[in-house]
């Protein structure tokens, strides 16, 4: 995993302007309804931030958690899609905005970048968001200004992305 996420980190740190490090995040597995009642424990505090949803299960497949510095993926990630990596490039831009101590006017600047580096990311294999995730621009700002409630949250993965 090292490997990767080193990879990851100096990608984005070369397109993204991100400050690069080799303090690298924890990384643990989940069940969906694990990360589900994390994400709900500390919706609205500063402290947590980054998720992708399962539109079909309407679950949370990614978290990262900042105190800890962790990645929370959902059991059964394996990373072999260009779709799979990309929830951990979303996630490793939460690592580095923590460590690097970057400000943000507000939790939504923080994931625009988290989604746009996931997005070109994605552009690496001829994919995008909206292919793999059903996520087009309209709804990734409809998503992000609105307060998080399980409906609006729902963003979306292509069924059978996330296995287990
Ligand atoms: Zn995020």
């Amino acid at each position: 995993m090292d490997a990767l996420l080193t990879a990851i980190m100096l990608w984005l740190s070369a397109n993204y302007n991100l400050p690069a490090t080799f303090n690298h995040p924890r990384v643990e597995f989940a069940s969906a309804k694990e990360l589900t009642s994390r994400f709900y424990e500390s919706a609205g505090r500063q402290n947590q931030a980054g998720m992708v949803l399962n539109q079909s299960e309407s679950d949370i497949v990614s978290l990262y958690h900042n105190e800890s510095k962790t990645i929370y993926l959902l059991d059964g990630w394996n990373g072999k899609t260009p779709a799979e990596l990309s929830v951990l490039v979303h996630e490793m831009v939460h690592h580095l905005q923590n460590v690097g101590q970057l400000k943000f006017a507000c939790s939504q600047e923080r994931e625009e970048l988290a989604y746009k580096a996931q997005n070109g990311w994605l552009g690496l294999f001829g994919r995008d968001l909206e292919h793999d995730f059903q996520l087009d621009g309209f709804s990734i700002l409809t998503r992000l200004r609105l307060r998080p409630t399980r409906r609006v949250e729902r963003v979306g993965l292509r069924r059978g992305l996330v296995r287990g």
